[in-house]
């Protein structure tokens, strides 16, 4: 998000005022640079634009650039170029102006300044893209796809972003929504004929249906972790006793100096993360306390946390210094992590540091049970970024949809429980009028996922956590 966040307040005390308004911001980060892009957008965008601007673009045709002066009076703010979109080809639907101007600060308040003049309305957050919205340019998977885009920061993740841009999710919802929609006029034929004794072949099919429905609803919020995981990074916990080297391999591997190295065991004594990109895929690499029985109070909170994250953690790097415990003592260490500390779905990679001072023929016993690196001398971090894309392969590259919101997670969440209730409900045999009402509930549930069923609060909820200009 950028610095234009800081101006939410101001925005929120006129929140999605009159949609008939013509409404102006600045597109761009609220940060000096070389240009800056200030958005009008609603009916009057032209005239509002032509009031400060020398061109004439109330006559210009859609699509076009004219090039002018923005003028106060007869002084002259900035030379510009003004690009109009017409009704309803434009990113809101509406006749819009985006004037690019030079990115001082001080000239686009002026402009700002002298459009609010001239009628136009500050525009709230993500009101351009709340009017893209309510005019049908995009549903609201979209919408909130767009925030996403933004944010991007990986390959991975803006991929997903784009897939939902581009409608495949919205697609793969209308598919669902056609599904229950069948369903629930087989239920309602059966409702009208409940006497005769079609009853019989229609429950087998409504079951198949039901089925079919719920498992495919259930696969799409399941995979709503995977998608979390892409958006935000690959959760990787380093973890190892003391000065083991793991504060020095996050360096590595983020090539930055960000945590404290020393030679005294305990140094880290709280945990610290950052991302960096390999290959296109985001991780999370958290630096944990060492792993030890520890009398100082701070150190045993940050053992304490170390657990925590690796409780979280999709990777668990196990970071091992042969060089200050026998090769006994580190397989032992070795067994006893893998049967406590390594969870369900968590792959474990088990590092040897050090190995420029290793003589590996010493240690036989190892080789085999893990990579031999040196997180100092960078030998062999490329096998263990080859070993970390390996690891998320499996989540990156499977098929389909791949849910990334948590509004539509809980959305996708309550719609297979109800889809589940009304399987047990066909069980138990459950009257007609109540299974229908419960396959009502769930069409409901998948329109609110892309917005044929809202309602203002959770439109208020996903606009306002936009940035002004969006
Ligand atoms: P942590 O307590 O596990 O975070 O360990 P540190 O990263 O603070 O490192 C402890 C000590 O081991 C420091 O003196 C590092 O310079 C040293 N060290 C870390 N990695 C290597 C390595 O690959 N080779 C050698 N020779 N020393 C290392």
């Amino acid at each position: 998000m950028n610095a234009q966040c800081s101006v939410h307040t101001f925005a929120r005390m006129h929140k999605f005022q009159n949609p008939e308004d013509t409404i102006c911001a600045l597109a761009t980060p609220d940060a000096p640079g070389a240009l800056a892009i200030i958005r009008i957008s609603g009916k009057d965008a032209m005239n509002f634009a032509d009031a400060v601007f020398s061109g004439k673009l109330k006559k210009a045709k859609t699509h076009t650039a004219i090039f002018g002066q923005v003028r106060d009076g007869a002084e002259v703010i900035d030379e510009v170029l003004a690009t109009v979109f017409r009704a309803p080809n434009s990113f809101t639907g509406e006749n819009t102006v985006e004037i690019s101007c030079h990115g001082s600060v001080y000239v686009r308040n002026r402009i700002i300044e002298l459009l609010v003049s001239k009628g136009a309305r500050l525009a709230a957050p993500g009101e351009f893209t709340l009017r893209s919205y309510l005019n049908g340019k995009m549903d609201l998977s979209q919408a909130e796809a767009v925030a996403d885009l933004i944010a991007a920061s990986s390959q991975a993740a803006h991929r997903m972003a784009i897939h939902q841009i581009r409608g495949g999710f919205g697609k793969e919802l209308a598919a669902l929504r056609q599904k229950l929609l069948d369903l629930l006029s087989l239920l309602e034929l059966e409702l009208d004929f409940g006497e005769e004794d079609v009853e019989f072949a229609d429950k087998k099919r409504l079951r198949k249906l039901l089925g079919e429905m719920k498992l495919r609803v259930t696969r799409l919020a399941d995979s709503f972790s995977r998608g979390n995981v892409l958006r935000n990074g690959v959760p990787v916990a380093i973890v190892g006793p003391p000065n083991a080297g793991k504060s020095t391999l996050l360096n590595a591997l983020l090539n930055d100096e960000k945590a404290i190295v020393s030679d005294i065991p305990g140094t880290t004594r709280d945990v610290i993360d950052d991302t960096t990109v390999i290959e296109g895929v985001e991780f999370r690499f958290i630096d944990t306390a060492g792993i030890r029985t520890t009398r100082n109070k701070i150190e045993k909170v940050g053992v304490k946390r170390t657990f925590e994250q690796i409780r979280k953690a999709r990777i668990i790097l196990l970071l091992l210094d042969p060089l200050n415990e026998t090769e006994r003592a580190v397989i032992e260490r070795l067994e006893k992590f893998k049967a406590t500390s390594v969870g369900e779905g968590q792959t474990l990679i088990v590092l040897f540091n050090k190995s420029d001072r290793l003589d590996k023929d010493e240690l036989k016993e190892l080789s085999g049970m893990g990579t031999f690196i040196s997180a100092k001398k960078d030998k062999n971090l490329a096998v263990l970024k080859k070993k970390l894309l390996k690891a998320v392969a499996p989540i990156e590259s499977e098929e389909g949809t791949v849910v990334n919101n948590v509004r539509h997670f809980d959305v996708l969440t309550r719609c297979a429980r109800s889809l589940s209730l009304a399987e047990d409900g066909l069980e138990s045999g459950l009257s007609g009028e109540l299974l229908a009402a419960e396959i009502r509930t769930s069409l409901e549930l998948l329109g609110q996922i892309t917005g044929e069923v809202t309602s203002d609060e959770v439109l208020g909820n996903i606009f306002s956590r936009f940035c002004i200009g969006k």
